[in-house]
């Protein structure tokens, strides 16, 4: 190709070329690379935030239930039991793992109790607690634990309540939407809870509960509601509640729903728990929950 040989000075006319020809290609490569990263940032985020570049490589997403070792578990509880005797009988031909929540002091709460126990039905006592004014429309429950009430008086209407409600394992509030947000109302309550060792369950009945804080706080065993059945008495209603419990479950392990023993929760879950195991979720009786 060539006729006479390069001088020393063409050659370095030639390198110097071809060094420039390779800097002004790589620059514009990096421009190329850059504007195709902000493009794609700008289309994914509507270009207000700055989206690192994705992996080469993301692992597979697991399904929930293979990185958890057990099955997702729910825990129901009827609460408001002690007038009727025939409604524990007709949750537990529902399913035994039902738990039922007892009033003390109603004409039937030491038969229910009983009779549920022999059956193999776990029970709770539900304490009444003070509501807020507008919850105060309702009748007021024997035995309602008020937020004026000294330390040594919450004491000996906990004690009597305990032993008024026989083969109980723990306790839930009944109401309460305003005792429950005091501590040095519940704490009193706590003590003898703990005292008998039982476990407590807070209902939440409200937004400023300190409940199950307190109870934590004391090393009492504590678990709180996740779920209310049927604030609307309607079988629709409470079937989407369980649905929801369900799902809550399959995010976290475990949920806790309360109901109340209307006709259209009975028929609910007549037709809901049955479903359970084909859906991959255990009901278990509320206090397994404390071993979770
Ligand atoms: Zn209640």
């Amino acid at each position: 190709m060539f006729k006479r040989k390069l001088s020393n000075k063409e050659w370095l006319l030639a390198a110097l070329a071809l060094v420039s020809i390779l800097i002004v290609s790589h620059i514009v490569l990096l421009r190329y690379r850059k504007k195709n990263r902000t493009e794609s940032t700008t289309k994914s985020a509507g270009g207000l935030q700055v989206k690192p570049p994705a992996p080469l490589f993301s692992p597979p997403v697991l399904p929930e239930e293979y990185k958890r070792e057990r099955k997702p578990v729910i825990a129901v509880v009827i609460d408001d039991l002690g007038y009727d005797e025939a409604i524990a009988d007709k949750l537990a031909q529902i399913n035994l793992g039902i738990t039922i929540s007892i009033l003390p002091y109603l004409p039937n709460s030491q038969t229910t109790a009983q009779n549920a126990h022999k059956r193999g039905q776990e029970i709770l006592l539900h304490i009444p607690m003070e509501p807020l004014d507008e919850e105060k429309l309702y009748p007021l429950q024997p035995g309602m634990l008020l937020l004026e009430m000294s330390a040594s008086q919450i004491r000996r209407e906990i004690g009597r309540q305990l032993s008024a409600v026989p083969h109980i394992v723990g306790a839930n509030n009944h109401m309460g939407s305003l005792f429950t947000g005091s501590r040095q109302a519940v704490l009193p309550v706590l003590e003898q809870i703990q005292n008998q060792g039982l476990f407590f369950m807070d209902s939440v009945t409200g937004p400023h509960s300190v409940a199950y804080d307190t109870a934590v706080e004391l090393g009492i065993p504590a678990l709180q509601r996740d779920i209310f059945l049927d604030d609307l008495p309607d079988k629709d209603y409470t079937l989407h509640q369980l649905a929801l419990t369900v799902k809550l479950a399959r995010e976290k392990g475990s949920a806790i729903a309360i109901g109340h023993p209307h006709l259209s929760t009975i028929e609910a879950l007549e037709e809901f728990i049955p479903q359970l195991e084909g859906q991959g979720v255990e009901l278990v009786k509320v206090s397994q929950l404390l071993d979770l």
